[in-house]
């Protein structure tokens, strides 16, 4: 189907990539990783870290992984679809917990709570098959974030996740490929064309990321991935502009403004989002 499993094969999970995200894993089909090229990693980045310690729900053993210090790293803006932009360090790189030993590997909010079933089929899809791997020693490069989302996709379909997990997944890969860009140097030989592969691979992500939260809004309640309702609406409203389904988007805004439960904050990003719908129509109808 699609490159968003491009990495699975190097991490010793091929036969998970292929299928449908939303339903059952099945046939093989993996594409060339995307290439990589220097990246411009801030100064201190080392510094804002510090190695925290997890057991493994999966496997039992005791492992460290990076995680970024609270209150040194500083917010600077939230983006269209919710992307918390930081600075000096990209913190969504650091949101993925994996355990070295096993495979298992999740977003940090879903680590620590698998059912019996989920590490069950982790056991089986997973940890048969992992290829031990060694993060960063000192910080995770965007190759690493992107290798440890891929192997908490696949950790979510080998655990039947539900679709907001899966969506989130996507979406928060989207913006470690949107940070990885923001990081590539013009300078760098093939910057134009990476670049490109970046943006068509980031665009995969959010059109999954849509697509499963439009399936998790139909059968799953609230909060949904630390969301309340209007603030899911309104993500889904972002994704539905970024993937051009400008009808859904502005019914959707619709729905937020409509709601008596929406932050102010939710409310200023709707009317935001609806002044860029209505220039994107009026773009369209002048074509
Ligand atoms: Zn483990």
């Amino acid at each position: 189907m699609s490159d968003i499993f491009s990495d699975f094969r190097s991490l010793g999970l091929g036969d998970l990539s292929g299928a449908d995200l939303y339903a059952e894993p099945e046939r093989p089909q993996v594409k060339q990783a995307p290439p990589v090229v220097k990246e411009m990693i801030p100064v201190g980045e080392k510094d804002l870290l510090f190695d925290k310690s997890y057991d493994c729900p999966v496997c039992g053993q005791k492992f460290k992984n990076k995680t970024i210090r609270t209150g040194k790293n500083r917010l600077i803006r939230i983006e269209r679809d919710l992307r918390q932009v930081y600075t000096p360090v990209d913190q969504v790189k650091y949101d993925v917990v994996a355990c070295p030993n096993c495979g298992y590997a999740a977003l940090t909010r879903y680590f620590d709570s698998p059912t019996r079933m989920q590490v069950e089929g982790v056991r089986k899809n997973i940890c048969v098959n992992y290829r031990p791997q060694t993060w960063g020693e000192e910080y995770y490069t965007y190759e690493d974030a992107r290798l440890r989302f891929q192997l908490a996709l696949a950790n979510a379909i080998a655990k039947m996740s539900k679709s907001s997990e899966k969506a989130y997944i996507c979406l928060k890969t989207a913006f470690v490929l949107r940070g990885e860009r923001d990081a590539l140097d013009p300078a760098e030989p093939g910057y134009e064309e990476v670049k490109k592969q970046n943006e068509a691979m980031e665009m995969e992500y959010i059109e999954q990321a849509y697509d499963g939260f439009v399936q998790a809004r139909l059968k799953e309640t609230y909060p949904m991935c630390g969301m309340d309702e209007p603030t899911t609406d309104y993500l889904l409203a972002a994704l539905a502009f970024e993937v051009g389904k400008l009808d859904v988007a502005s019914k959707m805004v619709s729905t937020v403004l409509a709601s008596r439960s929406a932050s102010s904050h939710i409310k200023d990003k709707t009317r935001d989002l609806k002044d860029e719908i209505i220039e994107a129509v009026k773009k369209s109808a002048g074509k």
